[in-house]
């Protein structure tokens, strides 16, 4: 194989068509769901795509195995084996919904085989009496395997031709279990052996995504939430056309429609902007883990399964440019200020460190950060380690904390080069009291502290003075039209 991977069934694959397709636990959690998931895949075939899926474990399996294991490394033997046996109970249960009478058979015995090999495993914990991270992913590995080895066969069921993929085959990575790290060379040769030649025959490969497995063959996880980096990571490798993450909503918005009613879908945003959004938890996805798509200049979409008409959200390594200045409104609630007033230090040498020292003891993340002359005001996502952070505190400084604080964090690249803005923002809170304000050091976000209850009103006042005549190439306007024809 030549150093670019060439070889020679790869020179017949158009990369270009193919289509990486990633499916989250709710798109996979029972029959129904499954279904839907299929008739998504069939439309891509229509198309003259050629889809690679990637599967998460059913909704929640992955915190049942892990009680599971957790169970089993604290003795409790039965507790353990029970949460075994109610995951079997509804992997068979979803199976035989999903093919026919004449396959039920065939399907269920492999099911079963899983169930038998998790059940040996975790008896086994027991009896040693000890968890370590490398059996803790041989334990939650089995969500995705099993996932995976259902959807292929519905997918077979309703003509979609799909084959089932071992992640541990293709996704290489080291040996820190429990976050390993992927080898991507070797993944993308482990691909040109075990994925194209099914893309090349007409198959439809359906691969777990979060696990794969060291060089020797032993069982690894990417950490939690990993199958939207093994989607990036075989689209990566297959320099596919492009990824899609379907999950449960409409891709980004400008801002929560719970909070606003008049949030629009946005239908491009640069990587940079999803992954300031991240930050607030934006149900969508961690960026960190589209990176290798990103290198390459693979578009990834996120999209609804529940609404696959919905164009999504593209997320692209350079975003177009834009005419409203900032893309969405993010907030994140439940955070509390504390204000740090140096009595004796004076900001002396050290003094930053110091305090924040007393955080990292106590493990507590800081999520902004302001300073004066002689204070320092942080805010933190916690309030209950509080008393205790303040009490180490006070041994340097006079402390107060206050909590319900809301931040605003208002995401755009086309901040730059945009005068006045910050007084336009201003001005749309005018009513509200703000607390802490910052520009982030990347230069697309500008945020700001208010108290929890104020939320509606800012987070409306900001979506009218910004989103009221946005560009059309950028936000989902129609969608907000067409609502309005259908009151009227
Ligand atoms: N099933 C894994 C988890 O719940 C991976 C994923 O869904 O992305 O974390
Ligand atoms: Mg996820």
């Amino acid at each position: 194989m030549s150093a670019n991977g060439n070889s020679p069934a790869s020179s017949m694959l158009n990369a270009q068509r193919v289509v990486v397709m990633k499916f989250g636990g709710t798109s996979v959690e029972d029959a129904i769901a499954i279904h839907r998931t299929a008739e998504i895949v069939q439309g891509r075939l229509n198309h003259g795509l050629l889809p690679f899926v990637v599967v998460s474990a059913m909704a929640k399996v992955t915190d049942f195995l892990l009680a599971a294991a957790d169970a089993a490394g604290r003795g409790e033997r039965a507790g353990s084996l029970a949460i075994s046996a109610r995951l079997r109970g509804r992997h068979l249960d979803t199976a035989g919904k999903l093919v026919a009478a004449s396959s039920v058979h065939a399907l269920s015995s492999r099911v079963h085989a899983e169930f038998d090999a998790l059940d040996e495993l975790l008896r086994g914990i027991v009896a040693v009496g000890e968890l370590t991270p490398r059996t803790t992913d041989l334990v939650v590995s089995f969500g995705e395997r099993l996932s995976s080895i259902v959807v292929a066969a519905a997918f077979a069921a309703v003509g979609v031709p799909g084959e089932h993929l071992d992640a541990r085959e293709c996704i290489v990575t080291d040996a820190e279990f429990g976050r390993a790290v992927p080898l991507e060379a070797e993944i993308a040769n482990r691909l040109q052996k075990h994925a194209v030649p099914l893309l090349l025959t007409g198959h439809v490969p359906v691969m777990g995504g979060f696990i794969g497995a060291t060089e020797q063959g032993i069982t690894t996880t990417l950490g939690r939430g990993g199958s939207d980096f093994s989607a990036a990571l075989v689209g990566g490798g297959l320099h596919a056309g492009a990824i899609e993450i379907w999950t449960d909503v409409d891709g980004i918005m400008t801002t929560d429609p719970r909070i606003c009613a008049d949030a629009l879908r946005v239908k491009t945003v640069s990587f940079e902007e999803a992954a300031e959004l991240a930050y607030f938890g934006a149900k969508v996805l961690h960026p960190a883990t589209i990176l290798p798509a990103v290198q390459q200049n693979i578009p990834v979409y996120v999209l609804n399964s529940r609404n696959p008409a919905s164009e999504g959200t593209r997320i692209t390594a350079v975003a177009p440019p834009c005419r409203s200045p900032f893309k969405c409104i993010a907030v994140k609630k439940r955070l509390t200020i504390v204000d740090i007033v140096a009595s004796r230090m004076l900001m002396s040498h050290g003094y930053l460190k110091a305090v924040f020292d007393v955080f990292d003891k106590h493990r507590v993340v800081i999520d902004m950060v302001s300073t004066s002359e002689v204070s320092i005001s942080v805010t933190v996502d916690t309030s209950d380690r509080l008393p205790a952070i303040a009490e180490d505190l006070r041994k340097i400084a006079d402390v107060k904390y206050e909590s319900n604080k809301a931040l605003i964090c208002m995401v755009g690249e086309d901040i730059r080069g945009h005068n006045g803005i910050a007084g336009k923002v201003f001005t749309a809170v005018e009513h509200v009291n703000v607390r802490m304000i910052s520009q982030g050091a990347s230069e697309i976000n500008m945020s700001f502290m208010i108290e929890e209850e104020d939320v509606p009103e800012a987070v409306r006042s900001l979506h009218e003075a910004f989103f009221t005549n946005p560009d059309r190439a950028i936000f989902d306007v129609e969608a907000r039209e067409q609502e309005s024809l259908v009151q009227i």
